[in-house]
């Protein structure tokens, strides 16, 4: 019999539906977890996990949502649901800035909070949040996206200060250049081109890369890495 993973565990992951989220859902299905997804809309549903609808950009939505999530004893939550805003500071429209840092920090934080209680109780719990590189760098025009995922990552260590003792461990997860509809929208395929050659690895991550290390830091085997940013891609940072 194989041995699974997150065999007997509930995670709860924001936006499964595509890119990155999804590749983390079917990972955690495959490693046994029973799997909630949080998402804007209904697209990809699938009996093999539930699904809550919603829009984590509304505060009302999310408390909404956030008050089933406190019934359904999640042991680990994964804050992947992310959007980006390019543009520069004094042409931002600051409704898309708070949109911004509603869905990539807000919401990370309520959830937390309806999370908590179950795995206080339980005296185990995961919280990993998909940051970006970009939280800790930056490029032009991203001052939103770079504000809130910077945001994320201190909330995680903050996080992982206050529950220390109690068995729950909060990561960041931040990668660099992945091939998903994200990076497809926001980059022609000649920038995309010219994104590889900036990674001293030559290629855009892939959305299974970051399922692993998620997986990881969510696991058993993740017995004292917390708040920590874990970077992941492919040596881009560093250069
Ligand atoms: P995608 O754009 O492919 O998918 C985003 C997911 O988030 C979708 O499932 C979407 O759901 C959900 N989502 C977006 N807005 C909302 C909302 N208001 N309420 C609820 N769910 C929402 O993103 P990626 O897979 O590329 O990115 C996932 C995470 O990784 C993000 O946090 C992103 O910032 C981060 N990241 C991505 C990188 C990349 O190269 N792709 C690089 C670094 C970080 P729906 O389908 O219903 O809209």
């Amino acid at each position: 019999m194989n041995f699974k993973e997150l065999a007997g565990r509930h995670a709860l992951i924001t936006g499964g539906s595509r890119g990155i989220g999804a590749a983390i859902v079917e990972c955690f299905l495959r490693e046994g977890a029973s799997v909630t997804v949080l998402g804007k809309s209904p697209s990809g549903i699938s009996d093999k996990f539930k699904f809550i609808q919603c829009d984590l950009s509304s505060e009302q939505e999310t408390a909404e949502a956030c008050k089933k999530i406190k019934s359904l004893g999640i042991d680990i939550l994964i804050n992947n649901a992310g959007i980006n805003k390019i543009g520069v500071a004094h042409e931002a429209d600051l409704a898309d800035w708070e949109r911004v840092q509603a869905v990539n920090v807000r919401a990370p934080f309520m959830l937390a909070q309806a999370c908590l209680p179950h795995m206080l109780e339980g005296k185990w719990g995961r919280i990993v949040g998909i940051g970006s590189v970009f939280g800790s760098i930056t490029r032009a025009g991203r001052v939103s996206y770079s504000t809130s995922k910077a945001a994320l990552a201190g909330m995680t260590r903050s996080l992982a200060i206050d529950y220390a003792t109690t068995g729950i461990l909060c990561n960041t997860v931040s990668p660099g250049f992945i091939d998903t509809e994200l990076t497809r929208k926001i980059l022609t395929p000649a920038e995309i081109e010219q994104l590889c050659q900036q990674v001293p690895m030559r290629r855009l991550g892939k959305a299974s890369e970051i399922a692993e290390y998620v997986l990881f830091l969510s696991s058993d085997r993740n017995t004292f890495i917390t708040g920590q940013d874990l970077v992941v891609d492919g040596g881009f940072s560093v250069v």
